[in-house]
């Protein structure tokens, strides 16, 4: 069995609750320890960054000039297309973290993508509102089944996987070693919101930089962003290729494999 951050942490957690049995007069040097232990915790829920749960992947090598295009939430036929048509119009290539479930209504969006040299990464069954509340055997099946929407979609399975909201939770790590899969995380995000926070769309045209892992959504909630989130993909498109950077999908940035 590996010895991650997690396990080290139950380990020490346990101890610590044991010590505050047995040693009441040490309660405010173990209380101190704990309160430690639990932000260690909560870190470990919200920022892949940390690794505390499993490894995660999400920034390259800035001196290698390459950047990582990610979509995550689609397909969405609203909004997927133009994106492909902008990427198409620089010769970009990027991975979508797509929903199974839309996958299943747009089958035809997913096969366009990948046709055109995206890659085609899984995000989740639904993602619903409590997707990262799912625990133990119920983690691994509904990631299971996402992963046989999309293969019947495509004809391949995904091995990257991008936990919705990039929350973590202790029980997912297992689901994806038991499927293979590898977790992605970002570097640069256009806190966008899933495209519902206009002002933060603004800013996306300047997430480009050397080795960064941008996440992006290709999912339309509010019909107003539409033209804004467009021009800046554009304006994010032109920046890289004024700096000289070379997209390339997740797998290729990491060497790992994108497929089963
Ligand atoms: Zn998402």
């Amino acid at each position: 069995m590996a010895l991650t951050p997690y396990r080290i942490w139950l380990a020490t957690a346990s101890a610590t609750c044991a010590a505050l049995l047995f040693l009441p007069p040490l309660r405010l040097i173990l209380g101190v320890l704990l309160l430690i232990h639990a932000a260690m915790f909560i870190r470990g829920i919200v920022d892949l960054r940390s690794r505390f749960f499993c490894p995660a992947l999400f920034a390259g090598d800035p001196g290698s000039r390459q950047i990582a295009l990610t979509f995550d939430d689609g397909p969405d036929p609203d909004i997927t297309p133009d994106i492909l048509a902008i990427l198409q119009r620089y010769g970009f290539t990027a991975t979508f973290f797509v929903i199974a479930e839309k996958v299943r209504r747009h089958p035809d969006l997913c096969r366009r993508a990948l046709a055109k040299g995206h890659t085609i990464a899984c995000h989740d069954l639904t993602h619903g509102n409590l997707s990262n509340f799912r625990f133990a055997q119920r983690a691994e099946d509904d990631i299971r089944q996402a992963l046989e929407i999309i293969q019947t979609a495509i004809g391949r399975c995904p091995r990257l996987y991008r936990p919705p909201v990039g929350l973590m939770n202790p029980h997912i790590p297992r689901a994806l070693k038991r499927l293979r899969l590898q977790c992605v995380g970002w570097s640069r995000s256009g806190r966008e919101g899933g495209n519902r926070i206009l002002a933060n769309i603004r800013r996306i045209g300047a997430l480009a930089g050397p080795g960064e892992v941008v996440m992006l959504h290709d999912v339309l909630p509010n019909p107003v962003c539409r033209a804004e989130l467009l021009f800046q993909i554009d304006r994010l498109c032109a920046e890289i290729r004024r700096q000289g950077l070379r997209p390339v999908s997740v797998g290729a940035m990491f060497g790992v494999a994108e497929y089963a």
